[in-house]
């Protein structure tokens, strides 16, 4: 996942099924996201949409944060998030790249050497490498791309995940997508829950609701309707 949130808006209901089936999930962080207007907002700057009025940390009773508090911040919450879908806080790996600063060569580099790391045959999942726009995204989806055509008897098992603002992009005619829907009620709930692990706000202990400040709608589209839009 390039940036947390990433796995609950475009792959909760897959890694929720995973977990379900017995499957060896690992959640392997790219960046921790810290880059974001949100960090101005929470610091007193412009009112982002889906909060409709300006933070004053004073009266909110937290110090201005870092970016590196931001980051932190943000990880607590994919935490929370991968937590609710069943996987353990250590099955999460980071590469510590910096955001929207990812490459294909760097996105490569941390995906072989976790999955060194985790050892066996390891699958891949990725953001869409053709169905996004974000840099970050595209230089992950495109490593796995890449990793596939580098050594394709290794990496045989790739697929790719569109992110729900994506979901009537005119380039989904260039992938052979499908709907990937909760095959059961709990998993639904799993995928539903991590979609409310990023709306928690306790800024004294340390819960800032970024992934709902950040990006709402499409944390709006999931908490109704749990599903994955994946693609080979
Ligand atoms: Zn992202």
């Amino acid at each position: 996942m390039p940036h947390p949130d990433d796995e609950t808006l475009a792959a909760g209901t897959v890694i929720a099924e995973h977990v379900a089936a017995g499957r060896d999930v690992h959640i392997l962080l790219l960046t921790r996201g810290e880059r974001s207007v949100v960090l101005e907002a929470l610091n007193g700057g412009p009112a982002v949409g889906w909060w409709g009025v300006r933070h004053d940390p004073a009266v909110e009773g937290y110090e201005p944060l870092t970016e590196a508090d931001f980051g932190a911040a943000r990880y607590r919450e994919l935490v929370a998030a991968v937590g609710c879908m069943g996987v353990p806080a250590d099955k999460i790996h980071e590469a510590g790249l910096p955001n929207e600063g990812v490459t294909i060569n760097s996105a490569k580099a941390a995906i072989v050497a976790t999955a060194n790391q985790i050892g066996g045959d390891v699958g891949l999942w990725a953001p869409s490498h053709t169905v996004d726009n974000h840099t970050d995204h595209l230089a992950a989806g495109r490593a796995v791309r890449q990793l596939g055509t580098d050594d394709p008897v290794r990496w045989w098992d790739r697929r790719y995940y569109v992110l729900p603002m994506y979901w009537s992009d005119a380039r989904l005619s260039q992938v052979d997508w499908w709907w990937d829907t909760p095959n059961n009620a709990d998993v639904a709930a799993r995928a539903r829950n991590a979609v409310r692990a990023y709306q928690g706000w306790s800024p004294r202990t340390g819960s800032y609701a970024i992934g709902w400040q950040s990006t709402y709608a499409p944390f709006r589209t999931i908490e109704q309707t749990p599903k994955s839009m994946v693609h080979r």
